[in-house]
């Protein structure tokens, strides 16, 4: 089968390699679509934890050998810590996720367990069906933050991750939700999606702030706008670091909240949300057009709403 394979930082080979061979309990999902993320963009500059050779792709859906359209649940813990057992696994010292410590959906066929299998109702089309993985993320951070109705929400980023913020905001009854982005087809997304206003950036501060992004510059723009007790919410990965002063968060009292992945029941709650998304906001790419898209992701260079490896898609 075809595979893109990371060997180490800016190498991504499309090579043939075995099937792979069903563990006990797993079965094989035929990749439908494999969405790219933020992750995957950070991993082909530096693959981190990633065990190498690595075959990326964590949000990923197809057809399973059990006959069903699926989503891919990719997460996976110990399943006896006291984390597991509150519904995250992510935070269990075992935590694994499909596509970066395990095999993922970057390539034609991937061996998942079972009990890993979502079934995808047939209103959800592929496309669709790539927000599911990403507006899992939104709908633990939104879970995390608590806000409430009356809260003004600032949305900075609207990739696949702020617009699931977006309608996780519509979703839960909050109708002051702001967005920012450079992009004009991202901005009109969201505004599909029920947001307030929508901007390439606000002046004016918020109750709470969820930066997407993750580089420097949206971490301090994301604590500036956060309003005295109100919650600055943190789910990008682009920057390791953040050099910041302290003082004004102390006197201010805001919050900082971390938030990473999602629980299976957050997860349904996605695929219910990524209905409101439009097929046509997802560039869909053959395995040969991958790497140069995470490069020119990383450069800056190209903002679509969603871009997402079709397997089967041929150029
Ligand atoms: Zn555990």
């Amino acid at each position: 089968m075809r595979a893109l394979l990371l060997k180490g930082p800016q190498i991504l080979d499309l090579e043939n390699i075995a099937p792979p061979e069903p563990g006990q309990g797993e079965v094989i999902v035929d990749v439908e679509v494999t969405g790219l993320g933020g992750s995957e963009v950070a991993a082909l500059q530096s693959p981190g934890l990633r065990p190498l050779p690595n075959i990326m792709g964590h949000g990923l859906c197809g057809l399973a050998s059990t006959g069903h359209r699926v989503a891919v649940f990719p997460l996976s813990g110990c399943e006896v810590c006291l984390y597991c057992n509150q519904g995250q696994p992510q935070l269990c010292n075992d935590w694994n996720l499909i596509g970066v410590q395990k095999p993922g959906g970057f390539a034609e066929q991937v061996s998942v367990p079972e009990s890993a299998l979502v079934h995808m109702p047939a209103t959800l089309s592929w496309e669709q069906a790539s927000f599911i993985e990403p507006f899992a993320n939104a709908v633990n951070a939104w879970k995390r933050a608590q806000p409430k109705s009356t809260d003004s929400v600032l949305v900075i980023g609207a990739g696949s991750l702020g617009l699931g913020l977006t309608a996780m905001a519509r979703d839960q009854g909050c109708k002051s939700i702001f967005v920012s982005d450079l992009s004009s087809k991202r901005l009109e997304a969201a505004l599909s999606l029920g947001a307030r206003e929508v901007a390439l950036s606000f002046s004016r501060e918020f109750d709470i702030v969820f930066d997407t992004v993750g580089t420097e510059l949206a971490r301090t723009q994301c604590i500036n706008q956060t309003k005295k007790n109100g919650k600055s919410v943190f789910l990008g990965f682009a920057s390791q670091s953040l050099n910041i002063d302290f003082t004004r968060m102390i006197r201010e009292q805001i919050t900082f909240i971390g938030s990473f992945v999602f629980s299976r029941q957050q997860f349904g709650k996605a695929m219910e949300l990524a209905h409101d998304c439009s097929s046509e906001w997802v560039k869909n790419l053959s395995f040969n057009e991958v790497a140069a898209e995470l490069k020119a992701y990383a450069d800056g260079t190209l903002m679509p709403i969603k871009s997402a490896l079709r397997p089967r898609k041929i150029v």
